[in-house]
């Protein structure tokens, strides 16, 4: 299965690494693209400020092609109902992660190039990974383990854990 990954947050060496990340767990080709204004405000809700991280989704499946898998970038906040905001989210063939909670700035604290790089690698093979069908896992190291805050997301691992990848290989 091809990844096709769509940023409008342009980083090129960062977007190169989470593709290098999914190649490896995943296999198969990942494929960068930027795309201006790939979340606009018609996926706003003025009164949070933040965007609708399941309208976006359900939106960009118009675009899903037959053998891909799409995962968009952005570095706009996101919320899903329910909750006060996602780092990601994932729904038939198509998913998302948002960079704007990734960075150690917005948790007043200096600026980390390693360390916002392990997080948006790890956004990015977790929403993956429920493209391929794995559920959220219940060992926190696992890179499946659902993340409710930045601190669970920096103690888990970048990769899925044996379990997980075991569920991957079967067809
Ligand atoms: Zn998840
Ligand atoms: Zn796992």
């Amino acid at each position: 299965m091809r990844i096709r990954v769509i940023s409008e947050y342009v980083d090129g060496e960062a977007l190169e690494e989470v593709a290098e990340a999914l190649r490896d767990v995943y296999g198969g080709e990942v494929e960068i693209q930027i795309a201006e204004n790939l979340v606009d405000d018609k996926f706003l809700d003025y009164e949070r400020g933040q965007y609708d991280a399941w309208r976006i989704v359900q939106h960009y499946r118009g675009i899903l092609g037959e053998d891909e898998y799409i995962l968009l970038v952005t570095d706009k906040d996101l919320y899903a109902a329910g909750l006060n905001f996602v780092f990601g989210l994932a729904w038939r063939g198509v998913a998302i992660i948002s960079v704007h909670r990734l960075f150690p700035e917005f948790y007043g604290q200096p600026p980390d190039r390693a360390l916002f790089k392990e997080r948006i690698i790890k956004e990015a093979v977790h929403e993956v990974g429920h493209l391929h069908g794995l559920m959220h896992c219940s060992d926190r190291r696992c890179v499946m383990a659902f993340s409710n805050s930045i601190a669970d997301t920096d103690y888990k691992d970048s990769r899925p854990c044996k379990k997980c990848l075991a569920k991957l290989h079967v067809p």
